[in-house]
């Protein structure tokens, strides 16, 4: 079980314990508020509960919240966590920042950006 890792939230100044992933997608102006993430990453963000609901984004960005539960009957939290590493990955693919292979293949509403 990955559920404890011992992180803190990534606000300055907050010292709880982060609850939460907050991942970027700069492609889709989108931010993914999640399941705490099993490893961190440049554009990932732990977040406590507090700044978890205080989450706010840039103008023009839209946020999707994954429901955390609390019991651990049926397969809602692997489902969650196969969605948050999904849209990982193709954020990750998306900005070239290591060799994962885009294995989900590649969603119509996400464009292929010029390496720049
Ligand atoms: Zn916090």
């Amino acid at each position: 079980m990955k559920r404890s890792s011992g992180r803190s939230c990534s606000r300055a100044s907050c010292t709880n314990s982060a609850i939460k992933t907050l991942t970027y997608i700069y492609a889709d102006s989108t931010a993914v508020l999640g399941p705490l993430a099993t490893y961190a990453e440049p554009h990932n963000y732990d977040l406590c509960t507090a700044h978890s609901e205080r989450l706010t984004v840039p103008v023009g960005w839209s946020v999707i919240k994954q429901e955390i539960t609390t019991d651990h009957q049926g397969p809602s939290d692997d489902d969650l966590m196969a969605i948050a590493n999904a849209v990982r990955e193709v954020a990750n693919s998306d900005i070239k920042t290591n060799a994962m292979p885009p294995e989900l293949g590649r969603r119509g509403h996400l464009r292929a950006l010029p390496s720049n």
